[in-house]
C-alpha cells in the first residue's frame, strides 16, 4: 500500500447526490480496493497509475481547510465517503475523518458517513449524542468468500454486522446500504431472503437497495476474480450484460417482493 501525504485546496464540496448539499473526502483512493468501485475515476485527478486500491493520498491540512469553509458557508448536508471510505484503514493513523466530525458537530453541520468499515465504532462517542448524525453502512453479502472477492480489504462481515449492532445500540441513525446486490452471489430469492432476515434480526429499519452500475466497465475485473473458484457466474453475468433492462426490472421485482415478508423500509435506487 502506497500511502502519500499532500495537501488539499477544498475540504467541502458542492454535491450533486439528492439530499445532500456537500461531500467530503479526506483522502484520495481507498484501500478497500472493491472490484465494483464507481471511485476509480479519481485516479486520473491525481495522475495515479497504480491499481486502484493500492495507493492512498491523505489530505493532511484537510481539518485546517474545513475549519475555514465552515465559517464562510451555509449550514448544508454533507456526505462523508463519496468518492472513498473515510474510515478505511489509513484513517486509524491519520484520524482526518474524525476531525472534520468533530469540526462539522462543533459547527452544527448536520452530515452522513457511508463506510464498510468497522473503524467508525471509534469515533461513536463523537456523535452519538449528536441528532444530526447518521450513518449509511454498506453489506452487500453474508458470505465472508463473496466479500473477500469483491471487497478485498473491507472490513469483514462479522465486523460490519457487529458495528451495525453498535450503531444500533447507542441509538444512531443507521441505514443499510445493500449495494451493489452482487449479480449470482446475492441477488437470488433465497440470498436476499437471508439477507434481510440477518438485517431484521439485529433490529435494523431501512435498507437502501442498489445494483451493479458500470458493468461493462467492470465486468473484465470481476471475470478474472471469479473465474477460479465461480466459472458457473461467469454466463451469469454475460447474460445480464446482453440484457441489463431486463435484468434490472427482474432484480426490482425479486427485491420488492422479497422485502414485503419483513419488517424493514427497503427503498429500491433502481
Ligand atoms: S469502499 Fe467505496 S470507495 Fe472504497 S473501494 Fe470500496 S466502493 Fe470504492
Amino acid at each position: 500500500m502506497k500511502v502519500q501525504e499532500i495537501q488539499c485546496r477544498s475540504a467541502l464540496n458542492l454535491s450533486k447526490i439528492p439530499g445532500m448539499d456537500y461531500c467530503l473526502n479526506p483522502y484520495v483512493g481507498c484501500s478497500h480496493g472493491c472490484i465494483y468501485c464507481y471511485a476509480t475515476f479519481m485516479k486520473r485527478f491525481r495522475n495515479h497509475q497504480e491499481e486502484w486500491g493500492s495507493f492512498v493520498d491523505a489530505k493532511v491540512n484537510f481539518a485546517d481547510v474545513l475549519r475555514k469553509e465552515v465559517r464562510k458557508k451555509r449550514i448544508g448536508m454533507v456526505a462523508i465517503g463519496t468518492v472513498q471510505d473515510g474510515y478505511q484503514p489509513v484513517e486509524a493513523k491519520y484520524q482526518i475523518t474524525s476531525q472534520s466530525i468533530g469540526i462539522l458537530v462543533e459547527n452544527n453541520f448536520p452530515f452522513e458517513i457511508l463506510t464498510k468499515s468497522s473503524l467508525i465504532v471509534r469515533d461513536l462517542d463523537l456523535f452519538k449524542r449528536y441528532e444530526k448524525a447518521s450513518v449509511e453502512l454498506t453489506l452487500t453479502t453474508l458470505d465472508e468468500n463473496v466479500r473477500k472477492l469483491f471487497e478485498p480489504k473491507a472490513s469483514s462481515v462479522q465486523a460490519r454486522l457487529q458495528t451495525l449492532e453498535k450503531l444500533l445500540a447507542n441509538d444512531i441513525e443507521t441505514t443499510v446500504f445493500f449495494g451493489p446486490v452482487i449479480p449470482y452471489f446475492s441477488d437470488s430469492p433465497e440470498q436476499l431472503r437471508r439477507f434481510f432476515a440477518q438485517m431484521q434480526k439485529i433490529g435494523v429499519s431501512r435498507i437502501l437497495v442498489d445494483k451493479l452500475n458500470y458493468l461493462e466497465s467492470k465486468i473484465g475485473k470481476i471475470i478474472r476474480k471469479i473465474s477460479n473458484n465461480y466459472a458457473p457466474a461467469i454466463p451469469y453475468y454475460r447474460n445480464i450484460l446482453r440484457d441489463q433492462i431486463g435484468y434490472k426490472i427482474s432484480l426490482r421485482r425479486r427485491v420488492k417482493e422479497v422485502a414485503s415478508d419483513f419488517k424493514i423500509a427497503v427503498e429500491v435506487l433502481f
